[in-house]
């Protein structure tokens, strides 16, 4: 088999560049150093000391970020307007997990939500008051964030989501 059928039938062609010149090197890249740089967050982390919750709004495109993103994945630019948001959000979607006790083999249901902020336009992971039982959830669910004892200006000053009575109601419909 020649060389180009044999990368044909790999299900690609390869295009054949003409070498030119070649040049040795070597790239360390155990000599570089990556920090990331969180100074951008500090209002976020601030604000949730407080008991509070802002987002990072784009002014292209006006998306809410909650949590806060260091760049806009649709227009490539830096975030840069705080923004203040209520504590209360919705179960976007969900699942539920099952975890078994090692020790009494008892298996207990757990559902883990994604959570959209009220005023925010994105959804991240989190869990529900304990008492809620899972057969109870659902996509739509009003919720409101449980604070930890005491928040330190971190994403796990939310310990948990509680839950708030859906307070719509079924349109009455005319008879006639
Ligand atoms: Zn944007």
């Amino acid at each position: 088999m020649s060389k180009r059928t044999q990368r044909k039938s790999m299900g690609y062609i390869k295009k054949d560049y003409i070498r030119t010149r070649t040049m040795p090197g070597s790239w360390y890249l155990s000599s570089y150093r990556f920090k990331f740089n969180i100074t951008h967050f500090k209002p976020f982390q601030d604000k949730l000391k407080e008991r509070k919750l802002v987002g990072l709004q784009c002014s292209s495109c006006n998306r809410v970020f909650f949590p806060p993103r260091l760049i806009c994945g649709k227009c490539f630019v830096k975030p840069d307007r705080w923004v203040d948001l209520r504590e209360t959000g919705r179960v976007a979607t969900f699942t539920i997990t099952y975890l078994k006790d090692l020790e009494t083999g008892e298996v207990s249901e757990r559902p883990v939500v994604l959570v959209q902020q009220d005023g925010s336009d994105t959804t991240y992971t989190a869990q529900l008051s304990p008492d809620v039982d899972y057969k109870d959830t659902y996509i739509g669910m009003p919720v409101k964030v449980h604070w930890a004892e005491e928040p330190t200006g971190g994403l796990m000053d939310i310990q948990f989501y509680d839950l708030v009575e859906d307070n719509s109601k079924d349109l009455e419909l005319r008879k006639d």
